[in-house]
């Protein structure tokens, strides 16, 4: 194998023991069609269901495979950035290990690329085999970043795309800790495309985003590319500022007429309980990027490895 790949492909891996070895073939097959150099970057995000031991069983078969082994769990943006640090392909493509992102597709990624395109991402233009709850949030997610966020990303699009060494690169030098990686890749600009593909069904095992998960990733996306949250307080003050001046108003022409309905407790209690909710509504969102600043104020390394990798070669 020459040195240097032209492709990297990454797969981020976190407990997908009956997936690896289809995933592995398969990638093969279509990367063999292409008669190029390449590399494969397995990255196992601390699995502890034997994903570790059989990626380092394919790396004793071929050394194509380049395996990087996590620590612990750091999630899967951090992991597909360690791939990102660790690839040297003139293209990158990151891939789902779970096999739900079609291998064959990476072909027209790699079409598209040839045609000058830096950042090629693959749209979904069909999901198959998801739960409609999945359906429902994915569907709501993109909506609310692309009406609140600065950049402008594409709908329905995942981690599946190519990136070309240039764009890497840049990535590479952003080292925010709440990664948004699909968010990142097109606030870098250069030239994108999108293809469009059908998700397949999960090959093996289950989600490794659970509810929680999803909406860490969510307010990550969002913190990431928009002041929206913290602009929110403002406009909630404005409002409720707006609605107690008409209130005193309404108020004072209704004792002037002689009227005694606002005597009572209960106006006084709805009115400290709506002010005190948004208050910590407001608060509550001021933390989220205080935490996230302080966060990137520590200046922990964003993943560590379980033996010192070799980055060059
Ligand atoms: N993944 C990871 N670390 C995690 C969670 C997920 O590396 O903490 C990997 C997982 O192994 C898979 C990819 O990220 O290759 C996408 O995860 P998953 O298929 O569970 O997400 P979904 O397709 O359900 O959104
Ligand atoms: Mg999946």
């Amino acid at each position: 194998m020459k040195n240097k790949p032209t492709y990297t492909i990454i797969a981020p891996i976190y407990n997908e023991i009956d997936n690896i070895q289809l995933l592995y073939t398969r990638i093969s097959e279509v990367m063999a069609q292409t008669g190029e150099p390449w590399e494969f970057v397995m990255v196992d995000d601390g699995s502890s269901d034997g994903s570790t031991e059989a990626i380092l069983e394919l790396k004793a078969q071929d050394d194509k495979v380049k395996p990087v082994i996590f620590a612990r769990n750091f999630g899967h943006q951090i992991a597909v950035t360690a791939g990102l640090d660790y690839s040297k392909g003139d293209a990158v493509i990151i891939i789902d290990a779970d096999l739900q992102d079609p291998p064959e597709v990476i072909l027209d990624l790699i079409q598209k690329w040839k045609e000058g395109f830096e950042v090629v991402y693959a749209v979904r233009s069909k999901r198959v085999g998801e739960t409609w709850f999945k359906l429902f949030t994915a569907s709501a997610f993109y909506r609310l970043i692309q009406r609140i966020t600065d950049v402008n990303i594409p709908m329905d699009t995942g981690d599946f795309r190519l990136l070309d060494r240039k764009v890497v690169q840049v990535l590479n030098g952003m080292r925010e800790k709440h990664r948004f990686l699909r968010g990142m890749s097109v606030w870098v600009g250069f030239k994108q495309t999108g293809v469009e593909y059908e998700r397949a069904e999960r090959f093996a095992g289950e989600t490794k985003y659970p509810l929680k998960k999803m909406i860490r990733f969510a307010s990550d996306a969002i913190t990431g590319f928009s002041y929206f949250p913290l602009q929110l307080a403002m406009y909630l003050g404005f409002i409720s500022t707006g609605i107690s001046i008409i209130s005193i108003l309404v108020v004072l022409v209704l004792c002037l007429a002689g009227s005694q309905a606002f005597f009572g407790q209960a106006t006084t209690l709805i009115a400290v309980l709506f002010l005190g909710g948004v208050q910590l509504i407001s608060i509550g969102l001021l933390g989220e990027y205080i935490g996230r600043l302080y966060d990137e104020a520590k200046g922990r390394p964003l993943y560590i490895t379980r033996e010192n990798m070799e980055v060059e070669g």
